[in-house]
C-alpha cells in the first residue's frame, strides 16, 4: 500500500524531496496546498511542476473522507459521518463555542475525532463498541477528519460569502497576490514547466475553524497510540493543522500505561479520564477496562502524568440513572478529583438505541453536581442540549451501518 502524503512531516517531505533532487522548499508548498488550502486533486498544486505532481501521483495517495451523513444545524454541534477509502464509516463532531470545558475560557470550535473503527473495549453504555473493533486509524486519517471539516466550512462559507473568497483557483481576489507564500515568488528553471494557471496569483487562504481538539470520538486512543501521536504533530504543527499543544485533549477510558509512556512525551497535550465510575464496583460494572486495570493501577499512572507535566487532569463522569448517579458516589470522586487535583466533567447520559440505561433526572444531575461543589471539586455539568449529539457518539454509524446492510 503507498503512504498517504498526509502521513508524512515537513523533515520526512523534506528528506524525500531531496532524495528526488528537489529543493526543499518545494515541501513547504506542498505542505500549503494540503493544510492551508485543503485541495484534494495533485492537479491543483499548480506551482509544483507537473513532474514533480506525477511522481507524487505515482508514489502517494491522496485519500480524502468522504462526506456520507451529517447531523445538527451549521449554528450548533454537528456531526459528520466519513467514509474511508475501505468503505468504513466513522465519525467526527464539531462543537461550536463550547464553554471552558477543558479549562479554556471559551473553546470556540472544538472537534472531537476517531481514532478506530469500532471499539474492543466494550464499555456498557457505548454505542461506538457495540459491533467490536475493525481496524486502527491511519495517521493521515485522523488528520484528514479535521482537514475535511475545515474543506466543508470553507464550502459553507463561500455560500455565505461572495464568488471572489471562494478556496481552490476558480475566483480570485484582485489583492491576493500579497497573500502568496513567500516561496511562491522564487523563480527557478524548474518554473518554466509550470502549468500556465499557476503564473495566475492564488485567492486568499481561507481561514481555519477547529482551534480545539478532542480525541474521544470512536475508539480508544491509547490503543492506537503511534498513528495517534504522529497525527497530533502533524495537527499541531504549524506548517500543518496549526493547532496548538494545549487545545488537544485525549480521552482515554484508563489504559494505564499508556497513561505513563504519555506522560514521557514532549507534547504537552491534555488528558482526560473517562471515568464513570469512582469505585471499582461501579467501574467493573461499567468498564470492562477497569478489571484489566483497576482504580489504584489508573490513579498511580495519573499522579505520574501529572507530576510529568503538571497538567491539570479532567474526569470525564456521564451520569447514568440508577448506576452512578447516587450521592453515595460524590465523596469517593470528590476523593479522586483532590488528589489528581482534576476537574470534573459531568455528561448526563444520552440513551442509544438498542442499550437498557438512562438518562438521570435534572433534578437528579444537580443535585450531583451541587454535592461535588459543596466539596470544593471543580465541576462542570453539560446542560446544551446540542451536546446531546457528542454525547451519543458511535450512534450515527451503527444506525447507518445496519441501514446499509437492510439494504443489500
Ligand atoms: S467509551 Fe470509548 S473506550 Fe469505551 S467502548 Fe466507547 S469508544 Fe471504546
Amino acid at each position: 500500500m503507498p503512504t498517504d502524503i498526509k502521513s508524512l512531516t515537513q523533515e520526512e517531505l523534506q528528506a524525500q524531496f531531496q532524495a528526488w533532487g528537489q529543493p526543499t522548499y518545494r515541501a513547504a508548498q506542498l505542505l500549503e496546498w494540503l493544510y492551508a488550502r485543503r485541495v484534494v486533486d495533485w492537479d491543483a498544486m499548480t506551482n509544483l511542476p507537473r513532474a514533480l505532481r506525477d511522481r507524487l501521483r505515482t508514489e502517494f495517495t491522496l485519500h480524502t473522507l468522504a462526506l456520507v451523513r451529517k447531523q445538527g444545524a451549521t449554528d450548533a454541534t454537528q456531526k459528520f459521518l466519513w467514509r474511508l477509502p475501505d468503505h468504513a464509516l466513522i465519525e467526527s463532531v464539531l462543537i461550536p463555542a463550547n464553554p471552558a470545558l477543558y479549562g479554556e475560557p471559551s473553546d470556540r470550535h472544538t472537534l472531537c475525532v476517531s481514532t478506530q473503527v469500532g471499539c474492543a473495549y466494550g464499555c456498557e453504555f457505548c454505542a461506538s463498541g457495540l459491533d467490536g473493533w475493525k481496524r486502527n486509524l491511519g495517521v493521515e486519517e485522523i488528520v484528514e477528519q479535521v482537514v475535511a471539516v475545515e474543506r466543508w466550512n470553507d464550502r459553507e462559507q463561500s455560500k455565505v460569502h461572495s464568488p471572489q473568497s471562494i478556496v481552490g483557483g476558480e475566483a480570485i481576489t484582485q489583492d491576493a497576490a500579497r497573500y502568496l507564500p513567500e516561496s511562491r515568488t522564487q523563480t527557478t528553471d524548474e518554473d518554466e514547466a509550470l502549468d500556465p494557471a499557476s503564473r495566475i496569483p492564488h485567492p486568499a487562504t481561507p481561514p481555519r475553524l477547529v482551534n480545539n481538539l478532542v480525541i474521544m470520538g470512536m475508539g480508544e486512543p491509547l490503543a492506537n497510540y503511534d498513528p495517534l501521536l504522529k497525527a497530533l504533530r502533524l495537527l499541531n504543527a504549524p506548517w500543518g493543522g496549526g493547532i496548538g499543544a494545549r487545545k488537544i485533549t485525549i480521552s482515554t477510558s484508563g489504559l494505564a500505561p499508556q497513561i505513563r509512556k504519555l506522560a514521557e512525551e514532549p507534547l504537552q497535550v491534555r488528558l482526560a479520564i473517562s471515568l464513570h465510575g469512582a469505585t471499582d464496583a461501579t467501574r467493573n460494572r461499567l468498564m470492562p477496562v477497569n478489571r484489566k486495570y483497576p482504580l489504584s493501577e489508573l490513579i498511580r499512572a495519573c499522579e505520574c502524568y501529572l507530576e510529568k507535566k503538571g497538567r491539570m487532569l479532567t474526569f470525564e463522569y456521564l451520569l447514568i440513572a440508577g448506576v452512578n448517579d447516587g450521592l453515595a458516589q460524590v465523596e469517593p470522586l470528590a476523593a479522586l478529583a483532590r488528589r489528581l487535583k482534576a476537574k470534573v466533567n459531568l455528561i448526563p447520559y444520552n440513551p442509544v438505541d438498542g442499550l437498557p440505561w438512562q438518562r438521570p433526572t435534572d433534578a437528579a444531575q444537580e443535585a450531583f453536581l451541587a454535592a461535588l461543589e459543596k466539596r470544593k471539586v471543580p465541576a462542570t455539568l453539560r446542560r446544551e442540549k446540542g451536546s446531546d449529539i457528542a454525547a451519543a457518539c458511535g450512534q450515527l454509524r451503527l444506525k447507518t451501518e445496519h441501514e446499509l446492510a437492510a439494504s443489500t
